[in-house]
């Protein structure tokens, strides 16, 4: 599976803003947004000038890089969304936000959506109570998402649980920390995406150009 090799900060830098892609660290005064909040590289604080294709580009790798998700499968989603009934830039948050690795983060198993996405491929997790390794797999309303059984002694998601305790589960989910397991209640609507800080409609015209 392709992923990032570089460090992550450095991807916040170029979008301005924190993308929360290194779990805990994001939360701490050593997040280096704080302190060098301009883009990374010898130019990095003169580039001032933004096209308007730029933009657009702007808003859709940042909403990817959110995601950890490759330009080719980003694209897929957005054909996918494209079809779909309804507001096309919301249809593709949904489908982000309804991935397996995503709904292991938000639960709070995962720090990171990077880490969980390796909690998934390395066979941690069980949707409705069968393993399931694939990051992208496409969860629906009413699925039970559970660590299993021999995972459940990880400290890493011990650790992840309580420290996510204080940041709360988004209302569309249902969080059972004790049973390690959650469940789905609904597709989230878009106003309840409220840290992802992009303008769909912007992204919709980029690959609509
Ligand atoms: Fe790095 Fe997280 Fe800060 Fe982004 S938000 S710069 S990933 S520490």
């Amino acid at each position: 599976m392709a992923r990032y090799t570089e460090s992550v900060c450095v991807l916040c830098r170029r979008e301005g803003l924190k993308l929360y892609l290194k779990g805990e660290r994001c939360y701490t005064p050593k997040c280096p947004i704080e302190r060098r909040n301009y883009p990374p590289g010898q130019h990095g604080q003169g580039r001032k000038r933004v096209t308007d294709y730029g933009q657009h580009l702007r808003e859709k790798q940042k909403l990817r890089r959110i995601y950890g998700v490759m330009e080719r499968q980003f694209r897929r989603y957005y054909e996918k969304a494209a079809r779909h009934r309804g507001i096309t830039g919301v249809a593709l948050l949904q489908m982000l936000e309804m991935r397996l690795d995503n709904i292991v983060y938000r639960l709070g198993f995962g720090s990171s959506r990077a880490q969980a996405r390796q909690l998934v491929s390395h066979g941690h997790i069980a949707v409705n109570g069968r393993k399931v390794d694939i990051p992208s797999y496409q969860v629906k309303p009413g699925d039970v998402i559970s660590v299993r059984e021999g995972s459940r002694d990880l400290d890493i998601i011990k650790q992840n649980l309580e420290a996510a305790a204080s940041r709360g589960t988004p209302a569309w989910l249902e969080l059972n920390a004790e049973q390690y397991q959650g469940r789905v209640l609904a597709v989230p609507a878009r106003e309840q995406i409220t840290d992802v800080p992009v303008q769909e409609s912007l992204i919709v015209e980029f690959y609509s150009r």
